[in-house]
């Protein structure tokens, strides 16, 4: 690890309502999670102040929808400006505060915290530039029927703490490019980054279009709850997002949540091990593992079983983990104490279910949570690393027999989170026959997790409802009005 220059003072970072910083009279902390060392302390938000957010984003609502939509785009390429300008900065923070090393820039390097950043002012480019438009819908010699898209009014965006600008990108740019306001509540584990981004950004949107709300749960739930609130979008766990929509179905309100997931890729016995393998790895330890749509079960055919371990385990011991901030590192902690805590309980359950831990295994001592990339073998469905999502940087690898590619599918199947999924290997038609079978709302071929602003995601089963991204994405953001005109 370098050396890291002398601790500063935590800043007390405020919430954003209609353009104003708002303070609280309680703070709660943000830490980083490879030192243990409190980067900020954020204003926790009071009920008060959570109902000021939403009435503000109530009042600048009306206005943002009224103005052409030429006008709204220009001012997200604005805001896709300041993203840009504010790059290395917001890269910092997201380094320190959510542990992703900073890595390089672009689709080819380390993905990390400057990877993040970078991709927040492209998403924001790419979205500002969907418009829904109106659309005449059916016409005769009797009537003509006209589809508007509207805006819900007040958006309500709940993020969790892997991809902090990201994330909240995803929420935010979608919600303003179709006329909704926006309060956005960042996970309590990762709020400075995304109060920065807010506050940064903010520069180019009228007050009160954008706002933000700090604290844990009760704070969500505060906003979730508020009447003046139109539709909610949500990101996190399954629980939770349970928790909201039943919250919301009290008020027959929309809700888009994008929940966890279990992915399973599945390898084909005509892969090339060394073909695949860099992929295989980044799309299962793709930021520790901290990733909604990551591997989380690899299913390969006996005959190639030892191959791919042995160079996923290659490629995970060659990566430098530590300081997020070092040019270099590769890897950085896991964001918090209770996700360390669920590898751990996973890790010991895997073990006593006979699994052989391949690499990795068991945190590093220190106040930094780091744990090195694992693998395990020797599991099957069932055993809670197979089962549960691990969320983290330990990857099960399960068998299956070569001539039984059925027993593959029915185990991607076979749980009841169907958010992404994979699978691998040469021959064109069979790729194909068997993504057709895969329960997921997206199934990618010969490559795993790469999402894109044009094209719409979302889960099956409980790994969420509605979709994000594209116009499919923006139309969720929006309720229709049909003006029909008798002729
Ligand atoms: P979480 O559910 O614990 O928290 C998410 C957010 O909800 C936080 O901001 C939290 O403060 C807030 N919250 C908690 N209780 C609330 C309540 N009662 N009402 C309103 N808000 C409340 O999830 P997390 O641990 O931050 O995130 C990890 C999970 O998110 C994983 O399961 C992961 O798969 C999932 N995830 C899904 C996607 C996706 O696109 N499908 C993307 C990223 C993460």
């Amino acid at each position: 690890m370098t050396s890291r220059p002398t601790p500063r003072t935590p800043p007390v970072l405020a919430n954003l309502v209609a353009g104003q910083p708002v303070f609280s009279p309680e703070t709660f902390a943000s830490v980083s999670p490879s030192t243990g060392e409190v980067l900020a302390q954020v204003a926790l938000s009071t009920p008060e102040q959570v109902d000021a957010a939403v009435a503000a984003a109530r009042a600048a609502q009306p206005a943002w929808a009224a103005l052409p939509d030429a006008e709204r785009a220009a001012a997200l390429n604005r805001v896709a400006d300041l993203l840009k300008e504010s790059a290395a900065l917001l890269a910092d923070w997201i380094a320190r505060e959510q542990g992703k090393p900073l890595g390089g820039v672009g689709p080819d390097q380390v993905p990390g915290a400057r990877f993040e950043a970078w991709a927040c002012e492209g998403w924001t480019r790419a979205t500002a530039a969907l418009s829904l438009g109106t659309e005449v819908v059916f016409e005769d010699e009797t009537r003509r029927d006209e589809l508007q898209r509207l805006p819900h009014g007040v958006v309500a965006a709940i993020a969790p703490w892997n991809w902090p600008l990201m994330i909240a990108i995803w929420q935010i740019v979608p919600a303003l490019r179709t006329g909704n306001t926006v309060v956005i509540k960042p996970s309590e584990h990762t709020p400075a980054g995304t109060l920065e981004m807010v506050r940064l950004i903010s520069a180019a949107l009228p007050p009160g279009v954008l706002n933000t709300v700090s604290g844990a749960g009760p704070v969500g739930a505060r906003l979730v709850a508020h009447p003046q609130v139109d539709k909610v979008l949500f990101t996190g766990s399954g629980p939770t997002g349970e928790r909201i929509a039943a919250q919301a179905a009290a008020r027959l309100m929309p809700v888009t949540l994008e929940l966890g997931g279990n992915d399973a890729a599945i390898v084909l016995p005509d892969a090339d091990p060394d073909t695949i393998a860099p992929d295989l790895f980044w799309g299962a330890f793709l930021n520790m593992g901290q990733t909604c749509a990551c591997i989380k079960r690899l299913y390969v055919p006996d005959s190639l079983h030892d191959a791919i371990v042995e160079r996923l385990r290659a490629l995970a011991e060659a990566l430098p983990m530590g300081d997020p901030l070092a040019e270099g590192t590769a890897m950085g902690p896991v964001q918090n104490r209770m996700q360390l805590d669920k590898i751990g309980r996973l890790l010991r359950l895997a073990r006593e279910a006979g699994g052989t831990v391949v690499c990795g295994g068991e945190p590093q001592p220190g106040a930094g949570l780091f744990h090195p990339l694992t693998i395990v073998t020797g599991l099957k469905d069932g055993d809670a690393l197979v089962d549960e999502e691990q969320f983290g940087p330990v990857l099960p690898v399960i068998r299956y027999r070569d001539g039984d590619l059925d027993a593959a599918v029915a185990s991607a199947n076979r749980l009841d989170l169907g958010l992404g999924a994979s699978v691998w290997g040469r021959d064109a038609a069979t790729l194909r026959a068997v993504a057709e079978r895969l329960e997921a709302g997206t199934v990618w071929i010969n490559q795993h997790g790469r999402v894109h602003p044009m094209v719409p995601f979302g889960g099956h089963k409980r790994s969420g409802t509605g979709v994000e991204f594209g116009l499919e994405g923006l139309r969720a953001l929006t309720r229709t009005r049909v003006i029909s005109l008798r002729k």
